[in-house]
């Protein structure tokens, strides 16, 4: 099996080097990145399975990073913050990060936290339902849906949220049970930021399906359900 692969973006040189280091006698594949321009250029032609990331970094925040991140990847991140900075650690939350650790730290805590996020991630890949109609394929290594071939160009959570809804089938999703599930937490936001992704998600299934071929339930005490139509029967072809 190929070992995970982490992008650990840290300025201070001997902490880096540390966890690297660490990270790497655990098994796993570490790149580094001292600034947040070294982590995006990393991240145009590379993927990382989870980011570990620092918030204080020369060119600018790693909750900035972070928020940009959000939009395309949906890797783990979890940051590595002073203890000072625990102010910032609800606003690292709200940002898109999964988890935090503070300095100095223990290392088998880092190790064990880097784990459950990786579980996580795990469990969710291997989650692909196999009973999805024809025309839909999920390609869960590379989070792409596609609709008779054609890309869907869903965004991470968007991807996401279409796989949790077809394993799903034949009962209702709250949007609690879909944002602890997909973001891995609970906040005030989590129903309307469901509805954000949902709506997109259901833009881009109707511009490569059209409408005829699915519903996307919405009923208030109960969540989301999503369902498919045979064209010849008109009825959920599952
Ligand atoms: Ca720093």
């Amino acid at each position: 099996m190929t070992p995970f692969h982490i992008l650990l973006v840290e300025d201070e040189k001997a902490m880096r080097e540390f966890i690297s280091e660490q990270l790497r006698n655990e098994g796993y594949r570490v790149s580094e990145a001292e600034n947040i321009a070294k982590a995006e250029l990393w991240l145009k032609h590379e993927q990382a399975d989870l980011i570990v990331l620092d918030i204080l970094l020369p060119d600018g925040s790693g909750l900035e990073l972070c928020r940009n991140l959000r939009g395309i990847t949906s890797s783990p991140i979890l940051f590595v913050t002073c203890l000072s900075e625990k102010s910032q650690i609800v606003q690292g939350l709200r940002a898109g990060a999964d988890d935090y650790i503070i300095k100095p730290f223990d290392t088998n805590e880092l190790i064990a936290r880097i784990e459950v996020q990786l579980r996580r991630l795990k469990r969710f890949q291997q989650n692909v339902p196999d009973y999805l109609p024809p025309s839909l394929t999920l390609e869960s290594d590379e989070r792409r849906a596609k609709w008779n071939g054609e890309d869907l160009v869903l965004s991470p959570k968007e991807y996401q949220l279409l796989a949790v809804l077809c394993r799903n089938r034949n009962r209702y999703t709250s949007a609690e049970e879909l944002y602890s599930e997909i973001w891995g937490m609970s906040v005030q936001d989590d129903v309307r930021t469901v509805k954000v992704h949902i709506s997109g998600l259901r833009r881009k299934l109707c511009h490569a399906a059209g409408d005829n071929a699915f519903e996307l339930i919405f009923r208030k005490e109960r969540g989301y359900r999503l369902d498919f139509i045979d064209k010849q029967t008109g009825r959920d072809n599952r």
